[in-house]
């Protein structure tokens, strides 16, 4: 018998292991794909599609792509950079233990992070679920009876909170005041976001000097309890003082300080934000955290962000959707308030989690554990005669430390602490859930001076001291909900988590083939590091030095990603795509105030661009002007050059989508961007749709000057359900020194600060990191191209069942193409036997899959994008899926089932109408359970029938629904 000769050794060992891992798509499948395609090859399919124009770019100079193990190693040869001291710093990032069964059943859980925006409601139940326990637990700790699912940070939120109150406020004023104890780093942000609003915010220095502004002319005042110097006041006084101006009172808050303090709703707050990060997510370097906003009732229909409500499905029973959706601020678009898409779900959902499990007595029993410590450690400090400032205090203690503040700082360091350099005189100790007696100790003996004796612990701890005098006590109740109240043994929080994400349909069951949203493979190697300690357990504002790693991985990212987009400079700092856009234009407008054209400031946007975009370009001071698309989808040039002439001296900024929002790649976008700067104005590319162009065509080098890129889209960050996101912002070389900073840092801060830290979303960096470096050039240019291969695929096995819509013409014998998405047309549905596209997509939930993007960007629709990394099977699941609805729908049509009550009209069938006694349909229960072959074994059970939107928007609840 002959053996087989053994491989030579470099074929062993494969450096491109982890991009065949990535791609869903063998060399058999994508042979026969091409073929159906009608193409030679990928090369021949991309150069038919991409203008040639556009696809001439300088390779990407990347490092070759290695195996997981590798990149692993690497990565943690740069965590090893980062030092992992205790940090007292506070100012709003806090060590907090994350229960281990939340830990790996949600942060770590596929289930959870994969999932997408619950706008399918029926297939989301699990998420709303726990985000209307967000809600719940954020209206019974600030006593506010209306609370968002979460918003990006504790300093956005502030500035949110801003934009509210100017705009459901009587005041004429355009002043907002803000307290000298709020976070250096709020100020920081909304500073940067009132200026484009003509806001002008006035910053007392003193509590007197506040007091005294109080007594002015201003829309807003907003203050901090407990004031990041740690001291705490009522606020009881100021909040009358605001309202006898007409104004709002904001106040940020601390969600672990409110189990013990009379909480800011029943001080007269108007409106309450804050960060949930204490409440399990690691401090991560600054992110990411899930921010929250409440308000007063009034305010609601105004609040930004996403609100949960409960309504009810078509059996009657209760069931949770995304409230007043129409209003998601950034759907108004120009006439938002606010440009919030991606938000911070997996951390909202975190957090909430931790509620259920620790309860209203945990969490009281941690708070009180966090205030005695910080008054025995108060108590210590004064008998080693250092001077504390102040009585009255949660858990932050300021110390008076004059002269010796640089000394104590940095003898604090080398005994393995953090305290916060609060000024040149003063240090601050913010102590938290991880505090331990021996952490006290040591403190003590930072400041002990040499030969004076230790306090002694066990008779300090012996009083019952607290530095919360008792008028601030807390006498309300809070989490009185049983679902706060029933899940505190493992066992039980185990079973709650997982009945949770039974109810939902993410990544790990389905594919997600969301149009604008690339659902694509979020690899376990990339999400592994996220957790790692020397990520995770990093305070944001530690000494630089001990962020090293950090820096450096965002040197390098920021690096590759200039090289795979062809800009020139990148900053990581926006927390999600909506912030990037902002950051882009206020660069652009510094960019032209630079060069003495402050007059521009309009912003032209075709009618099919993403609702963000307007949005963000009115946050950023510009007027926006549409234009229109012709009748393939395209921009409309003619109507666009008439507009550049129209405003030329006016002109800011056009800002387009490329590929744009139709999916189509348009031939004239290099003309487009010569026309703009010949007025003088720039290109904006919305980077959302990177995932067809990286390695093909870079946006920096075919005209763009700014684009924004979603990493938690093209560069492999899960969808966490709505976030985490981070939004790199781009740009070319002129406008580098306008990229935004934080002062703080002393790095460039050419617009100011657009997040509340340094590097935004810095826990979940590592993701995009490992995905670039395991997939070197080679394989992004293959997954780019494989993606559009997949949705031309796609187009072209559904063409006689659904026509796409704004293919690219077809040359004469040429078929018609799509980037690496295609938009089904299923308008005509309605005229012929009143099936909507929504009617299509709760349907594809009996087949066990995820709808694609409904009615975006154009009504009646579904925008498929399956993404590189599904294979083939899975698309096939699809497609036949959308074939046999077909045939569903044309027995309609022919009249042979009724229009009203049909397999369409009634989906999603859930097993409780499918088992009832009565079965009044004109079809089999088969039928509607079991559409497709093979789905019996693994049948995914839509845990409720289609949910009645208008209902609950008529009868708005927003809370955990009461039990009875
Ligand atoms: C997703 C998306 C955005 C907004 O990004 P977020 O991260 O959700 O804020 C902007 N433009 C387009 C075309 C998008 O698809």
């Amino acid at each position: 018998m002959t053996m087989p000769p053994v491989p030579a050794l470099q074929t062993l060992e494969d450096p491109q292991e982890f991009v065949a891992r990535h791609i869903g798509i063998g060399a058999d499948d994508e042979a026969h794909m091409l073929s159906v395609v009608g193409a030679a090859s990928r090369a021949a399919l991309i150069a038919e599609i991409v203008p040639p124009g556009v696809a001439r770019r300088k390779p990407m100079q990347l490092p070759p792509a290695v195996g997981e193990a590798q990149a692993l190693a690497e990565l943690q040869q740069l965590a090893a950079r980062n030092q992992q001291l205790k940090s007292f710093i506070g100012q709003g990032y806090y060590g907090t233990h994350t229960p281990g069964v939340i830990l790996r059943n949600v942060l770590e859980n596929p289930g959870w992070y994969t999932a997408y925006t619950p706008y399918q409601a029926e297939i989301s139940q699990g998420r709303l679920e726990a985000l209307i326990n967000f809600q719940t637990l954020v209206c019974d700790m600030t006593a506010l009876p209306i609370a968002n699912a979460s918003l990006l940070d504790e300093a956005t939120a502030a500035a949110e909170a801003m934009a509210l109150a100017l705009r459901v406020g009587e005041s004429a004023s355009r002043s907002l005041v803000i307290d000298p104890g709020v976070h250096p780093q709020t100020i920081e942000v909304i500073r940067t976001r009132a200026r484009p609003m003509g806001i002008e915010v006035v910053l007392p220095a003193s509590a007197v000097a506040w007091q005294q502004a109080l007594e002015g002319d201003y829309f807003a005042a907003l203050a901090q309890y407990p004031a990041t110097d740690g001291s705490l006041r009522d606020l009881s006084g100021d909040a009358q003082q605001v309202h006898a101006r007409e104004a709002a009172f904001i106040v940020a808050t601390d969600l672990l300080a409110l189990t013990l303090l009379k909480p800011p709703g029943e001080c007269g707050a108007d409106i309450v934000v804050g960060s949930s990060q204490r409440l399990g997510m690691p401090m991560g370097a600054g992110g990411p955290h899930a921010a929250f906003i409440a308000c007063r009732d009034e305010f609601k229909r105004a609040l930004p962000g996403r609100i949960v409500g409960v309504s009810r499905d078509a059996l009657g029973q209760p069931a949770y959707r995304l409230a007043l959706q129409t209003r998601e601020q950034h759907i108004r678009r120009e006439k938002a308030t606010s440009n919030i898409c991606t938000a911070q779900v997996l951390p909202a959902v975190i957090a909430s989690m931790y509620a259920v499990y620790h309860g209203p007595r945990g969490l009281e029993r941690i708070a009180l554990r966090v205030a005695r410590y910080a008054a025995i450690l108060a108590q210590g400090l004064q008998q080693l005669g250092q001077h504390v400032a102040g009585n009255d205090s949660f858990d932050t203690l300021l110390l008076h430390t004059g002269k010796a503040t640089a000394a104590l700082a940095a003898r604090a360091v080398c005994m393995g602490v953090n305290l916060r350099r609060f000024s040149e005189e003063a240090l601050a100790i913010a102590l938290d859930e991880t505090t331990t007696r021996a952490d006290i100790e040591r403190l003590w003996q930072i400041f002990a001076l040499p030969g004076q004796e230790q306090p002694d612990f066990a008779a300090l701890a012996a009083g019952s001291a607290l530095r919360i005098p008792d008028h601030l006590r807390r006498s309300s109740a809070f989490l009185t909900h049983p679902v706060f109240n029933s899940h505190h043994a493992e066992t039980a929080m185990l079973r709650y988590i997982r009945a949770l994400s039974d109810k939902d349909l993410a990544l790990d069951r389905s594919m997600i083939p969301l149009g604008s949203c690339t659902m694509k493979l979020n690899a376990t190697s990339e999400m592994i590091p996220v957790t790692w300690p020397a990520f995770a357990q990093i305070h944001p504002f530690a000494p630089p030095e001990q962020l090293a790693g950090y820096q450096l991985l965002d040197a390098q990212l920021r690096a590759w990603l200039c090289e795979a987009t062809g800009y020139a400079g990148i900053s990581l700092q926006p927390n999600a795509g909506s912030q990037g856009e902002y950051a882009g234009l206020l660069a652009i407008q510094a960019y032209h105030a630079a060069c003495g054209q402050a007059q521009r400031d309009i912003c032209l946007i075709p009618s099919s661009a993403h609702g963000t975009n307007p949005a963000s370009a009115q946050m950023a001071g510009l007027e926006v002007v549409v234009t229109a698309c012709d009748a393939q989808g395209n921009v409309d040039l003619e109507d666009l050059a008439r507009k550049c002439q129209q405003y030329s001296e006016r002109l800011s900024c056009v800002m387009i989508t490329y590929p744009s929002t139709h999916g189509v790649f348009e031939s004239r976008v290099q003309e487009l961007c010569a026309l703009v700067h010949r007025h003088g104005g720039r290109v904006y590319v919305d980077g959302a749709n990177m995932n067809a162009l990286v390695g093909i065509a870079a946006p920096g080098e075919f005209g763009g000057d700014v684009s924004h890129l979603n990493l938690h889209k093209t560069f492999c960050i899960p969808h966490g359900g709505g976030g985490p996101g981070v939004g790199p912002v781009c740009v070319v070389e002129d406008l580098v020194p306008f990229l935004p900073g934080h002062t703080s840092t002393g790095l460039f801060s050419g617009v100011g600060a657009v997040s509340a830290a340094p590097l935004g979303n810095a826990a979940v960096l590592p993701i995009s990191w490992m995905y670039m470096r395991m997939m070197g050039a080679e394989g992004l240019r293959r997954a780019s191209e494989t993606a559009i291969l997949s949705a031309n695929y796609i187009s072209c096995r559904l063409q006689p069942y659904y026509p796409t819509l704004y293919a690219n013409p077809a040359a004469p014998g040429r078929r018609a193409r799509v980037g690496h998405e295609c938009i089904l047309d299923l308008r005509g549905f309605k005229a012929s036997c009143g099936v909507s596209a929504e009617d299509v997509a709760k349907r594809l939930i009996d087949y066990g899959l995820h709808a694609p993007t409904l009615s975006f960007p154009v009504a009646n629709t579904l925008m498929v994008e399956p993404t590189e990394s599904e294979p083939l099977a899975e698309i096939e699941r699809f497609i036949e899926a959308m074939i046999s609805i077909r045939e569903e729908i044309r027995q309609i049509e022919a009249g042979a089932v009724s229009r009203n009550d049909n397999l369409l009209k009634n989906a999603p069938h859930t097993a409780a109408a499918l088992l009832a006694e009565d079965w009044p349909h004109g079809y089999a229960r088969e039928q509607a359970a079991f559409p497709q072959p093979g789905q019996r074994p693994s049948k995914y059970w839509p845990p409720v029938a289609r949910i009645d939107n208008v209902y609950g928007d008529r009868y708005l609840h927003c809370s955990c629904i009461p039990m009875t």
